[in-house]
Order: structure tokens, then sequence, then C-alpha cells
């Protein structure tokens, strides 16, 4: 018997589930594959598209280069979900699975952000971070911001990263000793789960002279002052505001009942929700890991890896067990790594740090090609 499985949201989560699946079961599953964009872009792609490093266009993986057979894969905006069903409607029909997958992700809200979308910048989206290629190529220097507006985001290190690589583009422009740096940042330090990687990022701070403005969160921007408006009211003069928007479910997913405080609930070894055979993997989750591509991605594979036991009448595997990978840019090309594991010991995350070296470089130059050969079914290196 075919097994119909219908993904929603063809990124991280959904790329990994859908590819696994279908390598695994073959002919034994349909899988219809649904993502409003045309093309899947790595999060961390869109740092080189900001910097210059590469342009929007090199970063897209367009989806229509899908080759695996048993994944049908359709560019539709998804209006509607009905988990009583298992189903989805889109602006051209009604698709519905055995089993219903919602990956839909996290959006931002910059009308949270009073002044954020007229006086400030944000580089989370795609077109934010092709936006601000052209800004930051013309600017001569000033007082740089780096603000995130909401408690939980995607990324924890991006900000930080982003905050090294902003100085280094004012050092190497000849501007830096007329411009400021500073990273306001709802956690006490850079990334809490990882005391070591915390330390290496405020060592850089300091050699740097980026200031870190910890435990406060960017409310509005007053665009006439030029002023970024912190939690506590306090204000700090800014030229360039480099955002991070508060993030949200998506409406669609909200309207479908599945949320509960802003993100859908989930079992945490299989991602199932309370209905059945209706799972939720990723950021559009209140799972307990950080908003990161290596933890939707994990947690996909577990799901994937479940449904395969159970279309073979297997018992199930392992559980999620909510550990990941994530590396980060300390400066200069110097590439750290940190391991970090969420549910060993409840409410305590473990970070095991990794120092740059040329294999933590080189493993995060192999990140992006392995998981396009995976989740296309191309060769690796394209
Ligand atoms: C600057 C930056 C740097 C990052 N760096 C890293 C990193 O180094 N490592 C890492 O692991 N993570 C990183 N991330 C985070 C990572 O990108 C996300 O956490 C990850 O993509 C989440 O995967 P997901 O499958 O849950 O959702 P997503 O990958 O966001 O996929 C959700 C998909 O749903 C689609 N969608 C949403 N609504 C609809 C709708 N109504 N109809 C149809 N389609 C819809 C979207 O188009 C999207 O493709 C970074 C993020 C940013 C912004």
């Amino acid at each position: 018997m075919t097994l119909n499985v219908l993904v929603l949201g063809a990124g991280f989560g959904g790329l990994e589930l859908s590819s696994r699946l279908a390598t695994e079961l073959g002919d034994q599953v349909e899988v219809t594959l649904i993502d409003r964009s045309d093309a899947f872009v790595f999060g961390y792609a869109k740092l080189d598209v900001m910097f210059g490093k590469r342009t929007a266009d090199e970063v897209r993986m367009p989806y229509r280069e899908i080759a695996h057979p048993a994944v049908r894969f359709r560019q539709e905006t998804i209006v509607a979900i009905d988990p009583a069903t298992r189903s989805a409607t889109t602006e051209k029909g009604t698709y519905s699975g055995d089993v219903l997958v919602v990956a839909l992700g996290a959006g931002y809200d910059m009308a949270a952000t009073p002044g954020l979308a007229d006086a400030g910048h944000e580089f989370y989206s795609v077109e934010g971070a092709a936006g601000l290629r052209d800004v930051l190529a013309g600017f001569r220097g000033g007082r740089v911001v780096v603000g995130i507006c909401g408690p939980s985001f995607k990324c924890p290190p991006a900000p930080s990263e982003a905050s090294i690589l902003v100085e280094e583009m004012l050092r190497e422009r000849g501007v830096r000793e007329q411009s400021s740096v500073t990273l306001v940042s709802p956690f006490g330090v850079p990334v809490p789960p990882s005391p070591e990687l915390s330390a290496a990022i405020l060592a850089r701070f300091a050699e740097r002279g980026i200031e870190f403005r910890n435990g406060r969160r960017v409310t509005a921007l007053d665009g006439a002052a030029r002023e970024v408006v912190l939690d506590d009211e306090t204000r700090i003069g800014y030229d360039l505001f480099l955002g991070i928007p508060v993030h949200r479910a998506p409406e669609v997913v909200v309207a479908s009942g599945l949320t509960e405080n802003g993100w859908i609930p989930v079992e945490k070894g299989t991602g199932a929700t309370r209905f059945p055979d209706v799972y939720a993997l990723g950021d559009v989750t209140s799972v307990g890991t950080p908003k990161a591509g290596v933890f939707a991605e994990r947690a996909a594979r577990v799901l994937a890896d479940t449904l395969i036991a159970r279309h073979r009448g297997q018992a199930d595997p392992a559980g999620y067990d909510g550990t990941g990978a994530c590396w980060i840019e300390i400066g200069s090309a110097n590439v750290a790594r940190v391991d970090v594991d969420f549910f060993s010991v409840p409410g305590k995350p473990i970070g095991v740090f990794t120092p740059p070296s040329a294999e933590t470089f080189a493993a995060k130059e192999s990140f992006g090609p392995e998981r396009r050969a995976r989740w296309f079914g191309t060769p690796a290196g394209r």
C-alpha cells in the first residue's frame, strides 16, 4: 500500500522529511510538498547576500530541481489547514494525506516594532538581506545598532555574527574610527547554552570594540530622532539599524487551531500534535529547542524514520533527542562549532564548544552542498 504524506513547507524540515521518505520508501510513498516560494535559501546565506559575498540568485536552490520521483512539489500558498481531515487548501485546490506534516516555519511581524519597516532594516528575510546589500555598500560609517525585537528568534548566534561582520566591513572600508557597533539582545550572554562560545564571542566583541547591550529588547524605532527605543524606555542613537523582527507562527497555522501560546505544541519524541496522524516540526513548534535549521532537520529525520518503521510494521525508532550542531563565524573566516543537547537534562541545555580550526571551517563549507544533494536528489557540490 502506498503511504500518502502531505508536507506543508519546503524549508529545512520539509525538505529533510520529504527526501528521506522518498529515498527510503521509493514507490511505496507519495509525498506532496507545498511551499509558496520557488526556491530554498539557507538562513546563513542571507549574511553572504547582505555583505555582498554572493548574490540572491546565487544562493537560491530552485524547487523545480527536486529530482526524487516520489516527491510532487507544488508552488502554492496555503490559505487554510484542517487538521481534523489532514488537509490543506491553497489558491489552486485542496490536498489531503494519510499523514499531514506542518513545517511552515516562523514568519516576521514587522508591525510589532513600530518604526522598523520605515526607519530600519531587517536581514532575516532574503528580500531584507538583498535590500541591505546596497545600503551597506553605500554606508560611510556612523552608529550601527544590531537589535533583537522579540524574545525568541532564529539561529541565536546570527545577530552576534552579523555584528562581527559589520564591524569588519567598517574596518575594511576605513570608516571604523567614526563608527560604533552595538548589539541589543534579550539574553545575558550571546549564546546562553554555550558559555564557551559566548566567551569567545564576547572576547571578539571586546577586541573589536563592539558594545553588547544584554538583557534588553528593541521595542520601537524613533525615525525622526534617529533613536532605538529599548524595553526599559532607554534610547540609543543610530544611523543604521539592522533588526531581527518579532517572530510569529504563520497566520494560517494560528487560524487552524493547532497553536497554543503562538506555537504548535508537539509530543517531543515524534512531533505528534493532538490530532491523529498530524505532526509538526521545526520553527513552527514549541518543542523546546531553539529555532534553527539543524534542529528542524533532526526532528524531520526522526519523524521520517518513525513513519517508515510504522509503514513497514516495525517498532518505532528512538525519539527526537533535541540535539544539534551550529557553526558560527567569529570573524575573518574563523568558524567555531557548538554541539548542543536540549533534552538530556530538562531545562539545562548542554553545549560542547569546538574552537575554530581547519576542520570546523571545512565542515561548514560542506554543510550546504551535502544537504542540497540529499534534498534535491542531485550530485553533491552543485
Ligand atoms: C540570518 C539567519 C541565519 C541562520 N543561520 C542558521 C545556521 O547557521 N544554522 C541553522 O541551523 N539555522 C540557521 N538559521 C535558522 C534556519 O534558517 C531556520 O531555523 C530553519 O529554516 C527552520 O526550518 P523550518 O523547516 O522549521 O522552517 P523554514 O525553513 O523557515 O521553512 C518554512 C517554509 O514554509 C513556507 N511557508 C510559510 N508559510 C507558507 C504558506 N502560507 N504557504 C506556503 N508556504 C509557506 C516558507 O516559504 C518556507 O519555505 C538562520 C536563520 C537566519 C534568518
